[in-house]
């Protein structure tokens, strides 16, 4: 089969290659993907500023078929449509794992940097990891289900998004689309979204139709004072950080109310970030930082999929076969559209 391997340590060093199909464990399930997203996880591991051993094949947000059943497994068919946790391989017995925080243990292997991951023909998974796609969602919209997983952990579960909250999204990428939503179907009343000059060809439109009640571009207009005016001076109760700009990080602050909530969620990378401590301190604010998702979000997901409140696909913007991985790499980082797919097969 072919799959998109990071060969080795460094910028770069990303080479489509012949490897064999996986085999699998007898709890595993091997996986013919179907679509899998391009994250800025990926983009990151590309430029060294996020952990992978490698050589590895990339890829951790995906869709596919059962096409092979280990001996062990349960419950799982061939032909069987799925998504998966990316939590393959936890050490199970630190204090994180057994407190059910498996996704941050210290000693996590995931697809697509800890180990081989989607950007391939086929995939294995742990079948305790796997979700049943709801059947009226496609392929496509499927492999969005991890960044969704994601942002209800991060956003619903653990930013606790109240009915009636005021909430500004920065960032307006699929997580930050996503994120908004998310917001909206928690209850929010208002939700601002703030971007930049290149979220303005197609994310915007994309926002409108959530839709979204305000959108700022930051790249010419004053972020702050434009959410001032939309709020009536009254500022935000909970900014979601979702682009990893180390600007919009620090705006965040002045952005909400006093007992306002700072929700993390973009990563800034390998950047060191300068941030407003003491209008923090002042303002008693609170900050959750974040990482992963739980297995709960993704039950959230998966039902919020199948109650047809969300379609995760309505961020998709772009799709490429594996050969032309290096354009479709190419709009990821450089923002075009929205969340790119790979069709592998
Ligand atoms: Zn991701
Ligand atoms: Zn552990």
């Amino acid at each position: 089969m072919e799959g998109l391997v990071k060969t080795g340590k460094g910028t770069g060093f990303i080479e489509l290659k012949e490897v064999p199909i996986p085999s699998i464990k007898a709890n595993e399930v091997l996986i013919k993907v179907k679509a899998a997203g391009i994250c800025g996880t990926d983009i990151h591991i590309l430029h060294d500023s996020f952990p992978y051993y490698p050589p590895v094949i990339l890829g951790h947000e995906f869709a596919g078929e059962i096409v092979e059943v280990g001996k062990e497994v349960q419950g799982w068919r061939k032909g069987d449509r799925v998504v998966a946790e990316p939590h393959s391989r936890t050490c199970g017995v630190c204090d994180l794992c057994r407190a059910g925080y498996s996704q941050i243990c210290p000693d996590k292997r995931s697809p697509g940097w800890g180990m081989d991951g989607a950007f391939a023909n086929y995939v294995t998974m742990p079948f305790s990891l796997l979700h049943r796609i709801p059947e009226k969602i496609n392929y496509e919209s499927a492999a969005v289900a991890e960044p969704l997983a994601i942002v209800l952990h991060e956003v619903a579960e653990r930013g606790k998004i109240h009915a009636g909250d005021k909430v500004v999204v920065f960032g307006a990428g699929p997580i930050g689309l996503l994120s908004a939503k998310v917001a909206l179907l928690s209850g929010a009343s208002q939700v601002i979204l703030v971007g930049t000059d290149r979220d303005v060809d197609y994310r915007f439109k994309i926002a409108q139709q959530i839709p979204v009640d305000y959108i700022i571009n930051g790249s010419k207009e004053d972020v702050v004072a434009k959410i001032e005016e939309n709020t009536k001076g009254k500022l935000v109760d909970v900014a979601i950080e979702a682009s990893g700009s180390p600007k919009a990080i620090a705006q965040t602050v002045q952005v909400i109310k006093h007992l306002g909530r700072i929700i993390g969620v973009g990563l800034p990378g390998n950047r060191m970030v300068e941030f407003p401590w003491q209008i923090a301190m002042a303002k008693v604010a609170e900050i959750y930082f974040n990482m992963s998702s739980s297995h709960s979000s993704w039950n959230r997901a998966m039902n919020l999929m199948e109650s047809g409140k969300i379609d995760p696909g309505f961020v998709v913007s772009h799709k490429f076969t594996l050969k032309e991985w290096k354009q479709a790499f190419e709009y990821a980082e450089k923002g075009i559209g929205a969340k790119i797919l790979i069709l592998p097969n």
